[in-house]
């Protein structure tokens, strides 16, 4: 990508109504635009970091079974009128609209409705089961605050994952499936090892969920944890019943903020029932399919990620969820020749910015920073002399002069 080319530009100061550090680096940096609060939309860099972290989950889920759809954003009320959603004093983070010829309708706030009804007519043996299907959506909820930039939107990009069992014990297996691949996710996504699995609570049709929840001082989850008995739980639990549950005293317990990037759910029969999701068993018997739903807050992982690495001088993106690899910054004649070389030579791979725009050394320089790009490299007349570039670490500040044939072998 050329800087020259792009219609973005960085900006010096976020809006003054943003007071979460997430969005204002973002805004600043040019990934993403400010529409009204809680409400954002993605630039070109931005979108490709979610690109990115959808292709790590996107695998991930692929390789246990599951099949990516995706389903319509506008809901049709009757649905959710069957499981008692509709209403809302029950489900209190509807957009609701009406049609032009009469009628109401939803914008999905999540989608167990919807996607259970259409299994209706695709499952009706148990020869059908399981069936494992997920999706990237945009979600909307009419969220009472929105105060912690992209981590909380009113409208923001889920990964909704549902499983369709004949009984309980598929659906442990396949539940302890997805907690594997969960795992794998956010250790590949840079927060491994921040991200817990806490138990948190599941509502009346089972007795906990397990939510994932990164430790982060912005969160906005209160957790507490035990490392020694690896017990981590989240506040709305802390009950006697539940402290006896998981063998843990409140006294060994500290208290730490997280930010809840996913949340997977036992939910047996709560939808399968009322939506009449049925399946003929082996004994020819009607029998109610078991269903699990499984979710990670696309857009909120992009901000936790960059809660946890930006520094002062802007965001620090790991290599796998980052836009490109590589910074290209050229000084003087013969350095930026080279750069339009190299530049040339592989932007089919396209993991390079070339800054080649008509600004001050020290404009670029600060850029590069901001934009959290995981190597900057710097090729000018004076690397050339001794036929060497620059390359720095983005995170650990480390520079290295390294031959330029050594660069462009590695590329
Ligand atoms: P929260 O408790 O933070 O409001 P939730 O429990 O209502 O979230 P879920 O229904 O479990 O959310 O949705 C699955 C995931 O979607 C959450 O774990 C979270 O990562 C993400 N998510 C939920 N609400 C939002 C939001 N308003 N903005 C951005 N991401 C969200
Ligand atoms: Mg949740």
């Amino acid at each position: 990508m050329r800087l020259s080319k792009t219609f973005v530009k960085t900006l010096r100061e976020a809006p003054k109504d943003e007071a979460a550090k997430n969005a204002q680096l973002l805004i600043r940096a040019g990934y993403i635009h400010k529409e009204i609060a809680g409400v954002y939309d993605y630039l070109p860099l931005g979108l490709r970091v979610i690109e990115k972290i959808k292709q790590i989950i996107r695998e991930e889920l692929n390789a246990i079974g599951a099949e990516e759809m995706q389903l319509t954003a506008l809901q049709n009320p009757e649905l959710w009128k069957k499981t008692d959603r509709w209403d809302d004093q029950k489900m209190d983070v509807w957009f609701k609209t009406e049609l032009a010829a009469g009628g109401e309708l939803g914008l999905a706030p999540t989608h167990e409705e919807p996607v259970t009804n259409l299994l209706r007519d695709y499952v009706s043996s148990y020869r059908d089961l399981p069936v494992l299907v997920y999706q990237f959506q945009t979600k909307f909820r009419n969220e009472l605050r929105a105060k912690s930039g992209i981590m909380r939107t009113r409208e923001f990009l889920m990964k909704d994952l549902y499983s369709f069992t004949t009984d309980e014990e598929d659906h442990k297996r396949i539940y302890a499936e997805v907690e594997g691949a969960y795992k794998r996710i956010y250790d590949r996504l840079g927060i491994g090892e921040d991200t817990y699995e806490t138990f948190a609570s599941g509502g009346v049709f089972s007795k906990y969920s397990h939510e994932y929840q990164t430790l982060l001082p912005v969160g906005e989850d209160t957790v507490y944890y035990n490392s020694d008995k690896s017990v981590v739980l989240n506040k709305e639990v802390m009950e006697p019943e539940v402290l006896k549950d998981l063998g843990v005293t409140e006294g060994e317990l500290s208290e730490d903020r997280g930010a809840e990037v996913g949340n997977i759910f036992t939910l047996k029969y709560k939808y399968s029932e009322p939506l009449g999701l049925k399946y003929q068993s082996n004994e020819g018997a009607s029998e109610t399919v078991f269903m699990g739903c499984y979710g990670i807050g696309v857009s909120r992982v992009l901000g936790v990620i960059v809660e946890k690495y930006a520094d002062d001088k802007g965001l620090v993106f790991p290599e796998a969820v980052a836009p490109y690899k590589y910074y290209l910054l050229a000084m003087g004649e013969q350095g930026s020749k080279r750069a339009e070389e190299i530049y040339e030579q592989f932007k089919d791979k396209d993991e390079m910015i070339l800054d080649d725009r008509d600004a001050r050394f020290g404009e670029k320089m600060g850029d590069s920073e901001l934009l959290g790009i995981p190597y900057r490299v710097i090729i000018s007349d004076r690397t050339l002399e001794t036929g060497e570039v620059e390359i720095t670490n983005r995170r650990t500040g480390e520079t290295q002069r390294v031959s330029i044939d050594k660069f462009v072998a590695s590329l």
